[in-house]
């Protein structure tokens, strides 16, 4: 088929869609089905003896070992309740630092000797597994010849089964761990955060009266993510092999009017929804507000809040669910950061706190002073952790994706910085002027002396333009990208947490043994900390050209490209403080940093190549075939007597040969020999091959606008994110 055969095949096919069967019971209450396929606490009292059940509750809850026997049991007891739920498989998950998720499949099954199987599944297979570990991104951290990784349950995180028509699987969360124990993935480092920012929380706890506090890092994470008819999406090279287009105009309606944003759901989109909410109950994910976002065809789901681990495992699972059921459905979901130019971008707000289910979030304000000096104290330890490491923020959330979205005027900008709402940033400014004597207006407030006004729970406003924003009972970080696992962006949060509450525990218990009284050295390490990092705090428009001038004043940083993001992970400050706290160490952080590049490079490299692909093989053609229709037309007027305007013949000649040029020069660009450094590579496909691939796209897309609609090979932006 050729031009717009295909896309008139495709708008057919979405018209004669008939959606797949409800395959369940609708009026099935959720509660029946939520975590049917988690291995959970709950089955594993029953099935377990007392002892071994106590034992795995101590580890999943204070971070005990596992203790070999109990291994044995748990997973004889995990072995015969997957073959139950029909499992003929077990596998081992992990998040290598490609970002996506692996999986290594073992059958239950092992032959015996009368030719007969045995369904086998020790303890030892339970905790540890030994994927070869070769073909993942290591960033030096292991050569072939030591190919071997390990991976580990992370019991925190229950196993559940993953249903197939072709047979269901046990999956068990895990760690990926290199032969020295150093992390080859984003889960060890996510728990070694959790576990060090807990550890100076409860410091912190304990001098406000709270002894022997488990505190962990909450996460609730929103997924933004585009769906199209896979129709369209097949006959999109781009789309498919880079999960964005690197051609196409701006449609002639776009997402000016709003209409949306919270509109009505489509039917077809909410059989979708439907279906996903269901599995994710299945999985024991729980699945909470699901609506329109800002472009067409762009939607949200965000579940509730989990401790930060099994958020970021849920998450992952929730990705290749909603991939999985959109296909299904006969569409595509993409999670891409910029699927189409000129519309809004995918993020994943990260919603973090940290608490426990006695205090819970103890970023709440609370009733009494005593409450709120305590909370002030970790709202405090945000802002210098967010002041302090800024820049680690920005890396954590750096990608060649999500810089089409950071600081493009929809996304928050590259410039960190805290939104607190009016009356929480009045409280802070009036702390920082309880250090001078002569403050007028409000006066000053003494923590826990004054009676602390009642503190926002919900700051009102919600400033949509800060990449750091309280809302009420958390801090939203909205710049990560809606493809990336939030396992890195909270790790980060969770060490500079662990930063700021071990300096404050510090400072107090110090005070405290000085023989200060403890309101005062409250009082005192709250202005201290407000009149150091109060810079951090920005509530206006985050998006006006005013503000990077001004931030810039404040000494904030504008990383805007992930190359200027990256270099953050190894400065002697970033990895003397991820050292400190025991979640990288220095090989580690450098591992990090050269797999960024490695990723930036190869993501830039793909789109290059298929830019050069699609522009020479397919838009290419079809200009010319259209150039050709023209000039004979034109020859065929003038050959007839007729008076003919030759204009309309140049205007497609100019982008044609511009299209040309840009073809020529992205072709030569990818030739070049760049050297084999990461960096060097990674700055040629920002300087080098982003401006080749956008002048060959600017031709392409004006000649969309002048070739004839029925030569255009490629599924228009206006059919793609208007026709569902
Ligand atoms: P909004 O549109 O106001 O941002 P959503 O309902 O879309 O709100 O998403 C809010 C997210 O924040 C949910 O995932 C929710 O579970 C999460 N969340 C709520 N409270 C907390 C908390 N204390 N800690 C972490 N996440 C939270
Ligand atoms: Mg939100």
């Amino acid at each position: 088929m050729s031009g717009n055969a295909v896309r008139r095949e495709a708008i057919w096919n979405v018209e004669a869609y008939v959606p797949p069967a409800i395959s369940f019971n609708v009026a099935e209450a959720p509660g029946e089905i939520f975590g049917l396929n988690v291995f959970s606490k709950t089955v594993m009292q029953k099935r377990l003896p007392k002892s071994v059940y106590k034992s795995v509750v101590a580890t999943i809850e204070h971070g005990a070992m596992l203790d070999p026997d109990v291994a044995d049991a748990v997973a004889s007891a995990m072995k015969d309740w997957a073959l139950e739920k029909g499992a003929t498989h077990y596998a081992h998950v992990f998040y290598p630092l490609t970002g996506l998720t692996a999986e290594k499949h073992d059958s239950f099954f092992e032959p015996v000797g009368d030719g007969s199987s045995l369904a086998e599944f020790a303890g030892k297979t339970l905790v540890q597994g030994e994927p070869d570990a070769s073909s993942f991104p290591n960033g030096g951290l292991r050569n072939t010849f030591e190919a071997r990784g390990y991976t580990g349950w992370d019991v925190t995180s229950p196993a559940y089964i993953l249903e197939n028509p072709n047979g269901n699987t046990l999956c068990i969360p895990t760690v990926f761990v290199s032969m020295t124990g150093e992390a080859l993935d984003h889960k060890t480092p996510l728990l070694r955060s959790q576990q060090a920012m807990g550890e100076h929380a409860a410091r912190i706890l304990a001098l406000f009266g709270h002894e022997d506090q488990k505190v962990v890092a909450f996460c609730g994470p929103e997924q933004e993510y585009f769906l199209v008819d896979r129709h369209f999406f097949l006959a999109r090279p781009d789309l498919l092999n880079a999960g964005r287009t690197l051609f196409g105009t701006k449609p002639p309606k776009g997402q000016e009017f709003d209409d949306h944003y919270f509109g009505a759901i489509p039917d077809r989109v909410l059989g979708f929804m439907m279906d996903t909410e269901r599995e994710l109950f299945k999985l024991g994910i729980p699945a909470k507000t699901r609506h329109n976002e800002v472009a067409p065809g762009q939607f949200e789901i965000a579940p509730m809040f989990e401790r930060g681990n099994l958020a970021a495992d849920h998450q992952q699972l929730l990705m290749t669910t909603f991939k999985a059921i959109a296909k299904k459905h006969g569409m595509e979901c993409l999670f891409h950061e910029k699927p189409f130019a000129g519309v809004n971008g995918s993020g994943k707000h990260v919603n973090f706190s940290l608490g426990n289910a006695e205090l819970g979030s103890l970023l709440v304000p609370g009733d009494t002073p005593h409450d709120n000096a305590q909370f002030l104290v970790f709202c405090a330890a945000v802002i210098r952790a967010v002041h302090k490491y800024a820049g680690l923020l920005r890396a954590s959330v750096a990608s060649a994706t999500n810089d089409h979205r950071l600081g493009a005027n929809e996304a928050p900008p590259a410039i960190i910085s805290i939104f607190l709402g009016d009356q929480l940033a009045d409280v802070f400014e009036q702390i920082a002027k309880g250090a001078a004597s002569s403050s007028k207006g409000k006066g000053v407030m003494h923590i826990g002396v004054d009676t602390l006004p009642v503190l926002p729970t919900d700051p009102g406003d919600r400033n949509r333009t800060s990449p750091f924003a309280f809302t009420g009972n958390r801090f939203e970080f909205r710049a990560p990208g809606s493809m990336q696992t939030v396992a890195g962006p909270m790790t980060t949060i969770n060490t500079i947490m662990a930063d700021s509450l071990d300096y404050a525990a510090g400072v107090l218990e110090t005070a405290v043994a000085a023989g200060t009284d403890f309101d005062t050295a409250v009082q005192d390490l709250l202005t201290q900390i407000i009149t150091d990092h109060g810079n951090i705090v920005f509530n206006g428009d985050g998006y006006s050209d005013q503000w990077p001038v001004e931030a810039e004043q404040r000494g904030l940083a504008n990383l805007k490209t992930t190359l200027d993001a990256l270099p953050e992970l190894v400065t002697e400050s970033a990895m003397e403080l991820f050292e400190r706290y025991g979640v990288f160490n220095h090989r580690e952080m450098h591992s990090r940093y050269e797999i960024g590049l490695e990723q930036y490079a190869l993501t830039i490299g793909v789109e290059a190549r298929l830019t050069l692909e699609i522009g020479t093989t397919a838009i290419l053609p079809a200009a010319v075939k259209h150039q050709t229709e023209i000039a004979l037309n034109i020859g065929a007027l003038k050959a007839a007597g007729v008076e003919t305007d030759t204009a309309p013949l140049d205007e497609v000649s100019t982008p044609l040969a511009a299209l040309r040029a840009g073809l020529s020069s992205l072709r030569v660009a990818l030739k070049s020999d760049v050297g084999h450094s990461a960096l060097a590579e990674a700055e040629h496909a920002r300087d080098v091959l982003l401006p080749a691939m956008t002048e060959v796209r600017s031709a392409a897309d004006a000649l969309e606008e002048l070739v004839a609609d029925d030569l255009w090979p490629l599924p228009t932006y206006q059919e793609m994110l208007f026709i569902l």
